[in-house]
């Protein structure tokens, strides 16, 4: 199956439901080690992605990303919404205008994504970000694409990565964003921003199932 305009649309509302659903566990997290508003910011993000992308009906997949990163960055507050905002954008931006892809471009897309959240926020790995989630979930996704998998099996690849990754925040002491006010305080929890990223990877993984 490839990864067209439809699919990217629904991947948008699969993750809207997803966080929807996980709100109060996201906001739990954040709570622990931030300021309690993550999955507020989330729900409201991803809330203003899909009105976004019904508004503009765009034809091709990387254009709806483009549409969902401009909605997330227009609406939503906390330093999340201008980092998932950039990696939606820069995702949908390394698809070009094509119809539609297969798992390596979309590999290269999510790489993409990443990239821009280094960039914008400055966190490498082990520093108990989302990055933690992402950079695992993209070395996982771009291994099956490059053996030749499908886009199904490589975002089932990827979640799993990303929720191996979130688990690895827990002994992490945050070394950006608001959790690392905390110091060694922030050991022991979640990263917020590492769990919305699983959601949004085990979005991909089923609406590509
Ligand atoms: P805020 O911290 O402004 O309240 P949110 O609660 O919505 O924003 O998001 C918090 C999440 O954002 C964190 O759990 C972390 O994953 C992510 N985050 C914060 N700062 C950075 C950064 N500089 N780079 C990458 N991710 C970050
Ligand atoms: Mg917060």
């Amino acid at each position: 199956m490839a990864f067209d305009a439809q699919t990217a649309t629904a991947w948008i509302t699969a993750s809207e439901a997803a966080v929807k659903a996980d709100e109060a566990r996201l906001t739990s997290l954040d709570a622990a080690i931030g300021d309690g508003d993550h999955g507020a910011n989330m729900a409201r993000g991803l809330a203003a992605a899909s009105t976004n992308i019904a508004e503009r009906a765009p034809s091709t997949p990387g254009d709806v990303l483009v549409a969902a990163g401009r909605g997330i960055v227009a609406k939503t507050g906390g330093a999340s919404g201008p980092l998932y905002g950039s990696a939606f954008r820069r995702a949908g931006k390394a698809l070009g205008d094509a119809a539609s892809v297969e798992a390596p471009v979309l590999g290269a897309a999510l790489e993409a994504a990443l990239t821009a959240i280094k960039e914008l926020g400055g966190a490498n790995e082990g520093d108990k970000t989302m990055v933690d989630a992402l950079t695992p979930a993209v070395a996982a996704f771009q291994a099956v694409a490059a053996d030749g998998g499908p886009i199904a099996a490589a975002a089932a690849a990827a979640a799993d990565a990303a929720e191996q990754g979130l688990s690895a925040t827990v002994p992490l002491q945050a070394r950006k964003g608001r959790a690392s006010y905390l110091g060694p305080r922030s050991i022991g929890h979640e990263d917020p921003g590492a769990a919305s990223t699983t959601l949004i990877l085990r979005a991909l993984a089923e609406v590509t199932a």
